[in-house]
């Protein structure tokens, strides 16, 4: 055991997701080098944390190592020519668009925050509004560097240790730490996009606005009424864009096509106290997340655009203590409008109220060993957490993998280990190349306890 003075200096945080769920101890280190970071190997069972965007306990190691990356945030290089960044994974898409965007690049693949690292984009390997166009986040990344548990370091790529490289896209962090990554950015001209917003009666109307739209355009997502009922269920606003070039913008905007966003000012300061969403006021919100989306039609900002969460901090206090799950799946294209339907329709019985619904069609692109994307109907609703939530989403489970499709490990805050493992069957492959470089499980978390991601 190292006695080291860095090594000594555990704080000990309460950690949590997104979700605010679940709370608990961890001893963290805030390592600032590689040194640090491979010191800490030897100390206990250990996983690396980005952001702390997932919403449950992807990122929590009760009562063990935690090694929160975000000081290993530096630029190494940049081909402004090509548009390759080699930076430190702790790096976060907010960090490359203020640097980088007024520049012309930006990244080829975002997900829903710009609060995010690399290594937690590779870690998930994330998906956005253009997965049809540009498949997850490993088809971004060149290759990477990542620290093994026996100390050493090493270069992963398509042609080099590819095993490592494919099994760490959905790896969730747990077989070593990513250290570098090289990326590759998109070229653009504005930071702007050409939005359009369509408004959809029901269900049949919102997928086959989808699936005319994805033919047209690189970005697309559809906002669901969570409270309609019906002949209106999946009422709906499809919004969808393409990245703006010089000559679609107003005058006004072309003096400074490459502006970047300001930080957000709103902030939730405290968590919202329980009663704050319920029925009625879900309804409301509804209502006017309805008559806002469907004015969206013109020229918006990419804040606007990728990520309206953003604009106010904390936003996930608005939950309450009690905190909120995001429960997100795929099924399979076949029977998929028919499956989305049944499963709106068991939502809309159940006593739990949902808040927010965002339907998407995946294209059919590979990603990782434990990547989530697959071709289908992506859905994702937000549940504060009740006493009726928890049964109820093992009635869910059990009703997506009836249905071929799998749950987001990234999201997920309580699959158990038997439907984990049916829901993706090459967690075994996955197993062995754990069992290759990480055969005393040192890297571990409290979400690879929940679903047995380890070797036992
Ligand atoms: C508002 C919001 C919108 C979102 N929208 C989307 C979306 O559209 N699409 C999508 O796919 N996801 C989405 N997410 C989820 C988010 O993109 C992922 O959870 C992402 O992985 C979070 O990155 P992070 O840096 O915060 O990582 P963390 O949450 O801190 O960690 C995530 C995982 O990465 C591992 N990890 C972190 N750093 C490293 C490293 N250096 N080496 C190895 N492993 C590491 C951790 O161990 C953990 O398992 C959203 C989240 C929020 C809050």
């Amino acid at each position: 055991m190292s006695t080291g003075a860095y090594a000594m200096n555990f704080i000990e945080e309460t950690l949590s997701g997104w979700g605010n769920i679940p709370q608990s101890v961890n001893k963290v280190l805030y390592p600032r080098s590689t040194h640090e970071i491979i010191e800490a190997f030897t100390l206990d069972k250990l996983l690396p944390r980005g952001l702390g965007r997932s919403y449950a306990d992807q990122a929590t190691n009760t009562g063990h190592v935690v090694l929160k990356l975000e000081k290993m945030n530096r630029f190494l290089s940049f081909d402004q020519h090509n548009g390759i960044l080699e930076c430190e994974a702790g790096s976060s898409l907010e960090d490359i668009i203020h640097y980088l965007a007024p520049r012309g690049w930006f990244p080829m693949i975002t997900p829903g925050t710009k609060y995010v690292t690399i290594g937690g984009a590779i870690a998930n390997d994330v998906h956005g509004k253009a997965h049809h166009v540009d498949g997850s986040f490993v088809n971004c990344v060149l290759d990477f560097t990542i620290a093994l548990p026996d100390g050493r370091i090493v270069v992963a790529s398509r042609e080099e240790n590819s095993d490592l490289f494919w099994a760490n896209f959905g790896g969730l962090g747990l077989l070593g730490t990513i250290l570098t990554a090289r990326i590759q950015l998109r070229k653009i001209e504005t930071t702007y996009f050409v939005q359009k917003a369509v408004a959809a009666k029901n269900l049949d109307e919102m997928l086959q606005a989808i699936d005319d739209s994805d033919k047209n355009y690189t970005s697309s997502v559809a906002w669901l009424d969570s409270m309609a009922k019906g002949k209106s269920l999946g009422r709906g606003v499809l919004t969808m864009g393409n990245h703006a070039k010089l000559s679609d913008l107003p005058e006004k905007l072309k003096a400074n096509p490459l502006k970047i966003g300001k930080k957000p000012t709103l902030t939730i300061p405290i968590y919202l106290p329980g009663f704050t969403l319920n029925m009625v006021t879900v309804r409301i919100l509804n209502m006017l997340l309805y008559q806002l989306q469907k004015r969206g039609n013109g020229i918006a900002h990419y804040d606007k655009f990728f990520y309206p969460l953003d604009m106010i901090n904390n936003w996930n206090k608005g939950y309450g203590k009690r905190g909120f799950i995001q429960y997100q799946f795929v099924l399979p294209e076949k029977d998929g409008k028919e499956n989305i339907r049944k499963i709106l329709e068991e939502i809309t019985k159940s006593d739990c109220v949902p808040f927010l619904n965002v339907l998407k069609k995946f294209g059919n692109a590979q990603g990782g060993l434990l990547s989530f994307p697959s071709a289908g109907y992506t859905f994702a609703i937000d549940f504060p957490i009740t006493a009726k939530l928890k049964p109820f989403t093992k009635k869910l489970d059990a009703m997506v993998l009836h249905m071929g499709g799998r749950i987001y490990l990234g999201k997920d805050a309580y699959l158990d280990e038997a439907t984990f493992k049916a829901m993706y069957p090459q967690h075994k492959e996955w197993l062995e190349i754990k069992k290759k470089y990480d055969p005393e499980n040192i890297f571990s978390s409290d979400l690879s306890r929940r679903i047995g991601l380890e070797l036992r």
